[in-house]
């Protein structure tokens, strides 16, 4: 897994202050949390931990710090299925199985991406700092699951003929 330094919260924390953010308990319970835990936290998940850390933390300072961090690149929102944002962090590659049934995630760390890393940045000229790679599929469980389509509101049943 990855290994987590002091200096890596200190940078994080100085580049807070750079945007303009006064660092309070709240916000710095919120980063401890995305910076520790790290992976794919809801905001419910990251306000119950970071609870933990400030007890007096509330949803709504949770949803902001999030946004917050958002803007500064510091955390990515992650969205999959019907379900609202996971949050992963921005820094380092991120690979992900996503099944199109149930919206399960698996994470891998090996790719190839990093051969056109180099590539990319040559053809585009930029500067590239991480990717997210994502591949569509049907996970093991629900390939073994009947597929039932659903039906999307407000259309007229009588309009589809039955098979
Ligand atoms: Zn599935
Ligand atoms: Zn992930
Ligand atoms: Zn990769």
């Amino acid at each position: 897994m990855t290994t987590e330094s002091n200096s890596d919260r200190t940078d994080l924390v100085a580049r807070l202050r750079a945007a303009g953010y006064k660092i309070t308990p709240p916000r710095l319970a919120v980063l401890e949390v995305v910076r520790q835990k790290g992976e794919h936290l809801n905001p419910n998940e990251v306000l119950e931990q970071a609870k933990a850390i400030h007890p007096a933390l509330g949803r709504a300072t949770v949803y902001r710090t999030l946004e917050l961090l958002t803007q500064l690149g510091i955390v990515r929102p992650i969205y999959v299925g019907e379900s609202g944002p996971t949050y992963i962090r921005a820094d380092g590659n991120h690979h992900h199985l996503v099944c199109a049934r149930c919206g399960h995630v698996v994470d891998f760390d090996r790719c190839v991406a990093d051969e056109m890393t180099e590539e990319l940045a040559a053809r585009f000229g930029f500067t590239i700092t991480s990717h997210l790679l994502e591949f569509y599929g049907v996970c093991p469980d629900c390939q073994t699951r009947p597929w039932r389509e659903e039906v999307s509101d407000g259309t007229d049943p009588g309009a589809h003929p039955q098979a």
